[in-house]
């Protein structure tokens, strides 16, 4: 049956509509109508929304589940419980920490047959890239994986190599025409060894300055420009100035395109407290000054996205434990912020200070984020034909980040105790509810979410 979603706050493109949203019985937006057309539709089942704010559901383009191999740092349940309840419709897993890593068709199908049936959120796959594996390239393409990943320095886990200049060189050249975009981990290792006091994060953050992250992009930039038609992209920018120079080259004529995360928007160095390794991450969290830049970048149209790079692991790993040897060493942590299902929070609480509205959160989240990943035929908007992927939010409601709320497997997040802007009332995944603050179960019994690939399982 036709779902009618009848809301005075749907936030479209560019408008603020005040009206309903069709849902035809296969769960694609048939149509969307003005507030006073909506007597004229029949035979459907009306749902009611009030002042509730209606959005296309967000699209988080970069997210590590780690199943199967690392499961128990995160799994496909847990984690598109998590993006269902932080408004996120489809998620792309990226290809590493997973065991086997997504290299190959063979272990693509790995990683599939330990999702299905088992997703709340739609979800697609990065492929990845290693110095050994451009045979695999066509294949996995075919496969549908929506872009390949690769990195400039070792990725922490042994079964993912990073690439040196020429085999990045020999990957871009392989794709080039290929519509699959590049995504690149970018930081050279050109830095001596640190020797400052571990627990402090003025350690780490030294040790891995913006210098590593500016001349891997201008290598990047460098070796791109030699290529027509590849799409290059730089995940997790956490340098204005790497921003600056990523416009620069678009400038240029090189299809590039950038991405930041929640927590170089939220979170800046000089808050961080010794010992609070749940803050490291690869690039990492720098000044406050460069955190308000990052802001402005979205301005100047030097960053494209916002994504949450979620990427947590076990307790353990992050040396959490007083009782550990290794406790609170920012430099032997594993290093990855889990966050996946506080983005939508998180970046409206910064943004509204700064003067974005409601169209940021859509453009940058879901609009953007299904461009890079090419499902913005079907993705990202609400709109005739799109599926009927949403989220219902109160952007006014204060909420306060509880340990009891969150469904990522591990819970340790830089964010605990945190007030954010916004709350996620319901989701929705072509129509159907696959998230309810208000029911007891939050979740439906049986997942709705697919597979977004190209074969048969
Ligand atoms: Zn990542």
């Amino acid at each position: 049956m036709s779902r009618l979603f009848i809301c005075k706050n749907i936030v479209l493109e560019h408008t603020l509509l005040n009206g309903a949203v069709l849902v035809d019985p296969d769960g694609k937006v048939e149509k969307v109508i003005e507030a006073d057309e909506i007597c004229f539709v029949k035979n459907t089942r009306k749902i009611l929304l009030g002042n509730d704010f209606l959005m296309a559901g967000i699209v988080d383009s970069h997210v590590h589940i780690n199943e199967p191999g690392r499961t128990e740092w995160e799994g496909f349940e847990s984690a598109t419980k998590a993006a269902a309840a932080g408004g996120i419709t489809t998620i792309c897993d990226m290809p590493l920490n997973s065991i086997p890593p997504t290299t190959n068709v063979e272990n693509l199908l790995v990683k599939a047959h330990a999702a299905r049936d088992i997703i709340h959120v739609d979800v697609a796959f990065w492929g990845g890239v290693v110095p050994d594996n451009t045979d695999a390239f066509y294949g996995l393409i075919k496969a549908g994986v929506v872009g390949f990943k690769c990195f400039m320095c070792p990725s922490g886990v042994k079964e993912f190599e990073c690439l040196n200049e020429s085999q990045l060189d020999l990957a871009m050249k392989k794709l080039k025409g290929s519509n699959a975009p590049l995504a690149i981990h970018a930081e050279l290792a050109i830095c001596e060894p640190c020797t400052g006091n571990p627990q402090k994060y003025e350690t780490f953050l030294k040790s891995r300055p913006e210098e590593m992250e500016i001349e891997a992009v201008k290598k990047i930039i460098e070796i791109g420009l030699k290529y027509d038609k590849i799409m290059l992209h730089i995940v997790h920018v956490s340098s204005a100035k790497t921003a600056k120079l990523i416009k620069d080259a678009r400038l240029k004529g090189l299809r590039i395109t950038s991405e930041t995360c929640h927590h170089y928007l939220t979170l800046c160095s000089q808050e961080i407290p010794d010992r609070a390794t749940q803050y490291k991450c690869c690039p990492p969290i720098r000044n406050r000054e460069n955190r308000e830049d990052l802001w402005l970048a979205f301005k100047e149209k030097q960053i494209d996205m916002v994504v949450s790079d979620h990427s947590p692991s076990t307790p353990d790993l992050k040396l959490l434990s007083p009782d550990d040897e290794n406790f609170g060493d920012y430099m032997k942590a594993w290093g990855g912020i889990a966050s996946l299902q506080f983005g939508l929070s998180l970046f409206w609480t910064g943004a509204k200070q700064r003067g974005f509205t409601f169209f940021h959160i859509n453009k940058y989240m879901s609009r953007a984020t299904s461009v890079l990943v090419g499902l913005h035929g079907s993705k990202g908007r609400i709109q005739e034909n799109y599926d009927a992927d949403f989220v219902v939010w109160d952007p006014h409601a204060i909420c306060t980040i509880n340990e009891s709320d969150i469904y990522h497997k591990n819970k340790a997040n830089p964010y605990m105790g945190r007030e954010v802007l916004g709350k996620v009332l319901k989701t929705y995944v072509r129509g159907d509810l696959v998230y309810d603050s208000e029911s007891k179960s939050k979740f439906m019994k049986s997942p709705k979410g697919k597979l977004l690939l190209d074969i048969d399982l």
